[in-house]
């Protein structure tokens, strides 16, 4: 069943990002399990406000949520609540979180735009955008120069403890994440300077994507592994580089297909012509005007069009004939008009005369 993540937080579906991160800032600090030691049913509580916040505190997420679509979870949460937590209280909030949490990077959103003619044969972009980073100074491990990383004193390694709580229910025995190393199993005997033993910093990454032809205008491409860094232990989060196609002055696109005009004259129109139409590649190709072609008629150059994405071959160009009659004549091209309406017996309106 859809769970109302807005329901579950108390906002309404329009609030902002400050809300919703207030609302569970509040509903956080109420329902963590550490608040409610004697309460079983605490953690469900905790987990549901987690899980509408991962979703709703994510723009992507949150989009996908309000069209309905299906959210998977499964890679929500993965950093833990520590994880979360810490993002949302700062570091060690309720007196948990290790130094060194076996977390994953938080998932990235950057947005890039190309020409219509890069989104026609494909393209590699360049793309710069702050992340979170490996220490330069501890190569990521969070410990100073000269310290030692070391087995984790109160898990032995194993990330994870045992906890027994007295419930309504009886004895009950979970198992939970280490607090001293964070679930990492390690722990640094003098953290580093610099990240502050977290084996992380703030920094910029910098990634060259392939952008594939036929690619559409908002189109999401996800590279695994590029966002946040997650720390020792932990796994990067991802990228997500949305693409915008720049609007293109001489060509619409319809699908795999260009749409472009090109001008005739009623002559050229009416008598047949081979003209010049522009390519997307900047080039031009010649275009027969076949005797009598009528004002929008469509003419078509095979294979002209986008690249097809993900397959063989390009969609086509489609090119509208603009049959452009004059507002101006001179005075030979005026009486040799009026010579052939006469042939043709068209009435026309009378020479204007000035005196
Ligand atoms: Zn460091
Ligand atoms: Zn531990």
């Amino acid at each position: 069943m859809r769970k109302d993540y807005y329901a579950i937080l108390g906002v309404s579906p329009d609030a902002d990002k400050e809300e919703i991160r207030r609302a569970f800032r509040k509903l956080a600090r109420e329902t963590h399990p550490d608040a409610n030691p004697d309460d079983p049913a605490a953690e469900q509580r905790f987990r549901e406000v987690a899980e509408a916040y991962e979703v709703l505190s994510d723009p992507d997420r949150r989009r996908a949520y309000d069209h309905g679509e299906q959210i998977d979870l499964s890679d929500l949460l993965m950093g833990g609540f520590d994880d979360l937590l810490r993002s949302v209280f700062g570091t060690g909030a309720f007196g948990f979180g290790g130094r060194q949490a076996r977390r994953r990077g938080r998932d990235l959103s950057v947005r890039t735009s190309i020409t219509l003619a890069d989104a026609a044969f494909g393209t590699t972009v360049d793309v710069t955008y702050p992340a979170v980073v490996a220490c330069a100074a501890c190569s990521g491990t969070g410990a100073a120069p000269g310290a030692s990383v070391q087995t984790c004193g109160r898990c032995g390694g194993s990330g994870s403890i045992q906890v027994t709580r007295r419930s309504f229910f009886g004895a009950m025995t979970t198992v939970e994440t280490c607090g001293r190393c964070g679930g990492s199993g390690q722990e640094v005997t003098q953290p580093c300077p610099v990240c502050g033993g977290h084996g992380l910093v703030r920094g910029e990454q910098h990634i060259n994507v392939e952008v594939p032809a036929g690619i559409t205008d908002g189109a999401r491409l996800r590279l695994a592994g590029r966002g946040d860094a997650g720390g020792p232990g932990g796994t990067n989060g991802d990228l997500y580089v949305e693409i915008r196609i720049e609007p293109d002055d001489r060509f619409e696109r319809d699908g795999d297909d260009l749409v472009t005009r090109v001008p005739v004259s009623i002559v050229q129109a009416t008598l047949g012509a081979t003209v010049q139409v522009p390519l997307i590649d900047g080039s031009e190709t010649s275009l027969d005007i076949p005797p009598g072609t009528q004002p929008g008629a469509v003419l078509r150059v095979e294979g002209a069009g986008m690249g097809r994405l993900g397959r063989r071959g390009r969609g086509d160009l489609r090119v509208v004939v603009d049959v452009e009659v004059p507002t101006k004549l001179s005075k030979e091209e005026d009486r040799l008009l009026r010579r052939y309406a006469e042939e043709r017996g068209d009435a026309v309106r009378a020479k204007r005369r000035f005196l």
